[in-house]
């Protein structure tokens, strides 16, 4: 088992994490499997989606921003964070991404995000080779 620390620097950041998996992957030396990402944190989560275009990574903050604010009326988590627990567990905690001949089957467009909603702050990925 790996561990990835990753940087925040905004409080609702969407961060791109492919090229940090690739060299665990990389050094595991494992030409044929899976790899299990997942984060123990329950303010940010994990996904996979476009790396070209980043205004994909833009609108889908802002799609949540106006879906779950931050101060939304009834919340009574005294962090007040309750966005973020939400918008954590809609995008989940894991991924996972089969790889051939040590390299990452991911799609032309696909990149794998690390997506903060309560930073900033330095995150924790796990990484199972297996
Ligand atoms: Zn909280």
């Amino acid at each position: 088992m790996q561990t990835l620390k990753i940087k925040s620097n905004k409080r609702e950041e969407i961060v791109e994490i492919t090229r940090e998996v690739e060299a665990v992957l990389c050094e595991s030396e494992i030409k044929d499997g899976i790899c299990v990402l997942f984060t123990q944190h329950t303010t940010c989560g994990l996904t996979i989606n476009e790396n070209a275009d980043p205004d994909v990574k833009h609108d889908f903050l802002l799609f949540l921003k106006n879906t779950i604010p931050q101060y939304y009326e009834g919340f009574r988590h005294f962090e007040h964070n309750s966005d973020a627990h939400i918008k954590s567990s809609l995008v989940g905690a894991s991924v996972t991404v089969p790889f051939e001949n040590g390299k990452l089957l991911l799609g032309r467009w696909q990149g794998i995000y690390l997506c903060e909603f309560d930073g900033a702050r330095e995150r924790k990925v796990l990484v199972k080779i297996i």
